[in-house]
């Protein structure tokens, strides 16, 4: 079989004769494809397979039945194909993963450069794509780096530099600058980039490194020993930078500020924010605590009973609440409660000199008003679903009189 796509990166429609064509074993109405010459890419070396059509059918998936074994196509269609064919190859999935596959070589080039840092596998994925490398602990990455990085592949990139494939003989070989020694040393197919840049590899790359277009490093793991580097390139990374831009422009728009002063803006709003949240908590404890000391008390078998749901309060008014109630009447039985998203929050405080259990005594509430909640002797708190003041009552004044 003859490998198109090796011999002519760039072709995107080819003919080929049909040498079998049959049902796939999967049962999942496909048919296993043949050909004598293919341009599709098989699936291969962290490089998803190419896609089309082949007479007009979809190529569902293309699979590499081993070296100098052809490929095999899994083509959906209505009848078994047989004689020439047409194949169609999908031109823009193709450069995109010549893309990002070529802009691997160039990341992985200049990370060895500066760490000796051996690439261990590519991973293309469909929204951004990561190589692994050996990291000996020597690669301490920040943002910075990989910023220095990237305009190392980017000014790679600009020099436009040939890509070249070759089979070299054992000679030609030993001569060449290889990155990583090949795991075979027949039939090598040799990818060189400009001068420096020579490592074995079988995928698709584009003819010069300004096809790469731009590489943009995402974000880095490291685990184990290994570095993974997740990036995006060409294409992707353009559309990766005008999403960010217009997020930036439309950022800039809210603030009415220029996009190079969205950070100081940003500040400045989390800093007035933080002023104004710790006003608002400061004037809710003072309205809480002043509608708490004109709150009359009601007899309890025990003591005195202080009800009172406090709208517009939040759970730190409602501790300081029972804890003002509770110091100023040592007998005080206290029960507040607030709402809050998805139902109230409450609180029960005891003075010191009642003998009743805040943390019990609010659970035996809680089981009426399908809450949660528990605590101490002197304070308990919770949240409940649903809020009845005329429940509570009657479960504290049972609980006092038990
Ligand atoms: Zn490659």
């Amino acid at each position: 079989m003859i490998a198109l796509y090796h011999s002519h990166p760039d072709a995107t429609r080819f003919t080929a004769n049909v040498l079998s064509c049959r049902p796939s074993a999967a049962g999942d109405g496909l048919w296993e494809v043949i050909l004598d010459n293919t341009a599709f890419y098989p699936t291969g070396g962290g490089q998803p397979c190419d896609a089309g059509t082949l007479a007009g059918c979809p190529v569902e998936d293309v699979i590499s039945l081993g070296d100098g074994a052809p490929v095999m196509h899994l083509v959906r269609c209505a009848e078994p194909l047989s004689g020439a064919v047409e194949g169609c190859i999908d031109a823009q999935r193709r450069l995109d993963h010549m893309q990002q596959h070529s802009g691997q070589h160039l990341l992985s080039h200049v990370l060895y450069e500066r760490f000796q840092a051996y690439s261990l596998g590519l991973h293309i994925g469909a929204a951004d794509s990561y190589v692994d490398l050996v990291d000996d602990g020597s690669i301490h990455m920040t943002r910075a780096l990989a910023n220095e990085l990237e305009a190392e592949v980017n000014a790679w990139i600009a020099r436009d530099e040939a890509v070249r494939c070759l089979f070299p003989t054992p000679q030609q070989l030993a001569a060449l600058p290889l990155r990583k020694a090949p795991d075979a040393h027949e039939n090598l197919r040799i990818v060189l980039i400009g001068s420096q840049e020579a490592v074995a590899c079988c995928g698709t790359h584009v003819k010069s490194t300004g096809q790469v277009q731009a590489v943009r490093i995402l974000s880095w793991q490291q685990s184990h020993g290994n570095l993974r580097v997740f990036f995006v390139a060409g294409l992707r990374a353009l559309a990766y930078a005008k999403a960010r831009i217009d997020q930036a422009d439309q950022g800039a728009r809210l603030f009415s500020c220029n996009v190079c002063d969205l950070s100081a803006s940003i500040e400045r709003l989390q800093a007035a924010n933080a002023a104004l949240s710790h006003e608002l908590a400061k004037a809710r404890k003072e309205v809480t605590l002043l509608r708490l000391t004109a709150l009359q008390p009601e007899a309890a078998p025990q003591g005195s009973l202080y009800l009172a749901a406090l709208d517009g309060a939040a759970e730190p008014q409602l501790k300081e609440g029972v804890s003002f109630l509770t110091k100023r009447d040592g007998r005080a039985i206290c029960f507040l409660c607030a709402p809050v998203e998805g139902g109230y929050a409450v609180a029960l405080g005891v003075g010191a000199d009642s003998p009743l259990h805040a943390g019990d005594a609010l659970k035996r509430i809680l089981a009426e008003l399908d809450g949660k909640g528990g605590g101490r002797k002197d304070s308990a708190f919770g949240r409940c679903a649903r809020m009845d003041l005329n429940a509570v009552r009657l479960v504290l004044c049972a609980f006092t009189a038990a």
